[in-house]
């Protein structure tokens, strides 16, 4: 089985808790982060997680979803709502054989958000991809427990079809190292005046963000483009640079 993490976002009910843990148990899932929950640990939690307790138990508490999700090589959002900037979206079953073919070596994180008012699109920033589960367009939000039992449920479902596969070259760049990156690239891109005003940086961003999240970095390649925004930075830094890499 692939290490699949299950984020649950600043949730307001500690029943919410509880279901979303009975719900990952029933399907075979066991790691649980909680991203600054609202009441938790709770009774609440604890009745509807009804003998899921090892999971909530084994449940990981972060301060913010960047925390939360800073090891993992695969991030999937999901959300009720479409957004602005059209963004590489999975169906449940699709994200199944994604999670499928990535494999059993990677670290995964399946992002649930607020029972309010969901994920922001800046939390939306940090996924790979966006997780819709298509339902009726005009009354489109589940409890975010149900939502969390469709998508372990297709992962469980394409387990049990075949195994899981392991991809050959494993090491993709983490979230975190992804993160530095684009913190990098978007310095560059201001000192070299490509970002120009502040009004401009975040959609640009956002676009890279997506169009580098398609191809799924990995560590090694991410350092090759580190080292060409180092030379962008500072020329003369590259003028005595050797080609080692062909
Ligand atoms: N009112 C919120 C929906 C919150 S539902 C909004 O407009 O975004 C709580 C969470 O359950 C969502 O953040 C998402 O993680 C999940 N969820 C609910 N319905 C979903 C759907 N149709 N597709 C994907 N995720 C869904």
């Amino acid at each position: 089985m692939p290490q699949v993490r299950i984020v649950l976002v600043e949730t307001s009910h500690p029943g919410n808790i509880g279901s979303a843990a009975r719900a990952m148990k029933t399907m075979g899932f066991h790691q649980l982060a909680l991203v600054a929950p609202r009441q938790f640990p709770h009774p609440e939690a604890t009745a509807r997680a009804a003998g899921a307790d090892d999971v909530l138990e084994g449940a990981k508490i972060y301060a913010t979803l960047q925390e939360a999700i800073a090891d993992c090589h695969l991030v999937i959002g999901t959300s009720a709502r479409p957004r602005k900037v059209p963004w590489p979206s999975l169906t449940p079953r699709q994200c199944a054989e994604l999670v499928k073919k990535e494999g059993a070596l990677i670290k995964i994180a399946i992002v649930f958000g607020r029972e309010r008012c969901g994920l922001t699109n800046q939390e939306l920033d940090l996924c790979h991809y966006w997780l819709f589960i298509p339902c009726n367009l005009s009354f489109s939000s589940l409890n975010v427990a149900a939502a969390v039992q469709i998508v372990t449920y297709e992962l469980h479902l394409a387990s049990v079809e075949s195994p899981w596969s392991v991809l050959s070259d494993s090491r993709l760049a983490t979230q975190a190292e992804l993160e530095s990156f684009y913190a990098h690239l978007k310095q560059t891109l201001e000192d070299i005046g490509f970002i120009h005003s502040a009004k401009q940086g975040p959609s640009l961003m956002r676009r890279l963000r997506r169009l580098f999240g398609r191809i799924r970095l990995e560590k090694k390649e991410v350092d090759i483009l580190r080292g060409i925004l180092s030379c962008a930075q500072n020329p003369d830094r590259g003028k005595n640079r050797v080609q080692e890499i062909d």
